[in-house]
């Protein structure tokens, strides 16, 4: 049972009012497809300039995966998985999708929080989020991992190539962006949840027809009773250890390094490579059984009930 690692770092049931506990997912995000990383209006990537690395404050231009666009696709993911999951459990549940009809009674609504879109004035209660995301930096600078590509259309009868439509700016296929999601007073049904989706959720990015295949992987669990390690400093601390598998990195470099900074140090577990592996193994391999969802849409409901909503 590698879930009681981080046992004192859990809460029985959801509620309102969070206390301390927090739990950091390390998560290496591979872009395996050409990416379109930007905010709606340009056809620019997202970019920002940092140090190049903790040691080397020489300015360089990175590719930034805001947290927006990490978050929409793996709520969506989840909601996903709780339809299908409900359907083969043989439960039903209210319709619950984005982004007008959120049902604040499943445990997406309850982790990734959900405003009250009716006027009713108990319901007007939102529930706020317990997971949170911040802007992951790509490892490379711009210039490694970004290339222009030019469309254009093609006459079907004449098979003639037409005038160039454009272009857009992408991240090369097999970029890495360590990224960190947070999770805050949650339970173990919803870090269950949390981990599924982030080995699931595999669509990325800003075009919804071409969008970017990308694969997560858990390279680190960090718990405590605050966030240790931010995603900027995991990017230039990672540039600096340069190459070979970063897995095996992040545990001795939060434990030597983040953890004595720490405003709660002896409240600070990290777990190493192979409890981390353990432990999301454990995850994936739990079944989304009747049980299970009973448990974690109770939970939502008692959480509601606690807002004096019904
Ligand atoms: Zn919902």
């Amino acid at each position: 049972m590698s879930l009681k690692l981080i046992e004192p770092y859990l809460i029985p049931a959801p509620a309102p009012l969070i206390g301390a506990e927090t739990i950091q997912i390390v998560v290496l995000r591979e872009v395996l497809d050409y990416t379109v990383l930007r905010t709606e209006e340009t056809r620019e990537l997202n970019t920002v300039y940092t140090p190049l690395s903790i040691d080397d404050g020489s300015p360089t231009k990175r590719v930034a995966f805001l947290g927006t666009k990490q978050k929409a696709p793996e709520s969506r993911e989840l909601e996903h998985l709780l339809r299908t999951a409900n359907r083969s459990a043989g439960r039903t549940e209210p319709d619950c999708y984005l982004k007008d009809n959120l049902c604040l009674h499943c445990p997406r609504c309850g982790l990734f929080g959900a405003t009250a879109a009716t006027s009713g004035s108990q319901e007007r209660a939102n529930i706020k989020h317990r997971i949170e995301y911040s802007t992951a930096f790509s490892l490379l600078p711009f210039e490694d991992i970004a290339d222009e590509i030019t469309f254009n259309a093609i006459n079907d009868h004449t098979q003639m190539t037409g005038q160039a439509l454009g272009s857009r700016h992408v991240v090369r296929p097999v970029t890495l962006f360590p990224s960190i999601v947070t999770l805050k007073s949650v339970t173990r049904y919803e870090f269950v949840l949390t981990v599924k989706t982030l080995l699931a959720c595999k669509s990325y990015g800003a075009e919804t027809r071409t969008q970017g295949e990308c694969r997560n992987t858990i390279v680190g669990i960090v718990a405590g009773w605050e966030e240790v390690m931010t995603p900027l400093e995991l990017t230039l601390e990672l540039y600096n250890l340069d190459g070979g598998d970063p897995a095996g990195k992040v545990a001795p470099l939060v434990s030597d390094k983040y953890k004595p900074l720490a405003a709660n140090r002896d409240q600070v577990t990290v777990l190493n490579v192979e409890q981390v592996e353990a432990l999301v193994s454990e995850c994936s391999a739990m079944d989304l059984d009747k049980g299970f969802l009973d448990t974690a849409y109770k939970h939502v409901t008692e959480y509601r009930g606690k807002q004096g909503v019904r």
